[in-house]
């Protein structure tokens, strides 16, 4: 197989003082870099027209299928700024074989694992700038493709767009804030043999109403309960979910409804490390419930490339809520937090082999 060649078409960078300062305030996924990187694919040439270049917006027709049918994926993986001026990719071939998986179950044609890394190295290279130095900041990277043919025919598309946007990540806070979780009795996110496992746009259009009834609640997230039996936990949002039980850490084991994270596989080999035991166990609500009330379970934390780990203090119920702990960010999250970000800024060795250091590319 032949590889992308990528053409590089530079635009004036935004003022140093200006982005240094848009650098600076807290946030995330509101502020994009100076470049994007896209590709082409049809069903006659394959992947072709490879290119950063000025970020601009798309100009399509209303007839592009994806507007329709929903024929759309994404990735989110993050770099991080090293003192000698290189940046670090975090587990990017993992990012590579999920996008190639979500295009495989949604009927689009597979980027090759080194054109993705040659897509993200791309946009890392000519928006290095962007790379927030402070520990906790991080430059998000969101590789994309949507069916971009023009037609209205209830197919899988003969065109496709890829493309990669930056986004500098800062955190609002230097301690990340437990949050509250609402158990959804009424909404299920996957079901066997369904699209759960993979990340593509209408998963997330479809759990939005579940996450409204949350925030009526004063809960920030969902906790999405199994589509069969309404009993087991299967994990948040845009994160899988583990509970602290002593020295034992438990998360629901992968299934044909869980998101299989980078960052749920990065938590359960550093476990080992810390010398916790590890169960990829089912865990109901009950369980949930009973083991934070009979102090069984201490800390129960979400984790995912945007946020690192999210401690959760509360659970919500339509019967009522718990408080996980005391409801305040446990000792054994912390820890797991600080060896991911430890070997994330190179603090401490990357015993796994997790970063990736890019080539320049021009
Ligand atoms: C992206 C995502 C995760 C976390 O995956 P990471 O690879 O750790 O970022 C978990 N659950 C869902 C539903 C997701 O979309």
């Amino acid at each position: 197989m032949t590889t992308l060649d990528f053409a590089h078409e530079r635009t004036d960078p935004m003022p140093a003082e200006q982005r240094e300062e848009f650098l600076r305030m807290p946030g995330f996924g509101s502020l994009y870099s100076d470049h994007m990187v896209t590709a082409r694919w049809t069903a006659d040439r394959g992947w072709h027209d490879a290119r950063s270049r000025p970020l601009a917006a798309f100009t399509l027709h209303p007839a592009t299928m994806a507007f329709h049918y929903g024929q759309t994926i994404f990735e989110g993986l993050k770099a991080f700024w090293r003192p000698d001026g290189r940046h670090v990719l975090f587990r990017p071939r993992d990012h590579a074989a999920r996008f190639a998986r979500s295009a495989r179950r949604m009927a689009m044609p597979e980027l090759p694992e080194t054109d993705f890394l040659a897509a993200v190295t791309a946009l890392l290279c000519i928006d290095g700038d962007w790379v927030p130095r402070a520990r906790g900041h991080s430059f998000y990277l969101r590789p994309f493709m949507i069916a971009s043919e023009t037609h209205l025919s209830n197919r899988p598309a003969e065109e496709y767009l890829f493309a990669v946007i930056g986004s500098p990540a800062r955190p609002a806070a230097a301690e990340p804030a437990p949050i509250r979780l609402w158990a959804s009795p009424e909404y299920v996110r996957a079901a066997d043999g369904g699209t759960g496992t993979i990340k593509c746009g209408g998963n997330y259009g479809g759990s939005y109403v579940a996450q409204r009834e949350a925030a009526a609640h004063g809960c920030h997230q969902v906790v999405w309960l199994d589509a069969r039996e309404r009993r087991y936990v299967e994990e948040v949002g845009g994160s899988n979910l583990f509970f602290v039980e002593g020295d034992r850490l438990v998360t629901p084991p992968l299934s044909e409804t869980l998101l299989a994270g980078v960052t749920r596989d990065s938590i359960l080999r550093l476990a080992g490390r810390l010398g916790l035991a590890v169960a990829e166990e089912p865990v109901t609500l009950e369980d949930w419930e009973r083991g934070c009330r009979s102090g069984r379970i201490t800390e129960t934390f979400a984790c995912g490339t945007a946020r690192a780990l999210a401690p959760v203090g509360h659970a919500v119920t339509p019967a009522g809520e718990w408080a996980i702990g005391d409801g305040t960010t446990g000792p054994v999250t912390r820890r797991l937090l600080n060896t991911l970000l430890d070997i994330q800024y190179g603090e401490t060795p990357d015993e796994f082999g997790w970063l990736h250091t890019p080539e320049r590319t021009p």
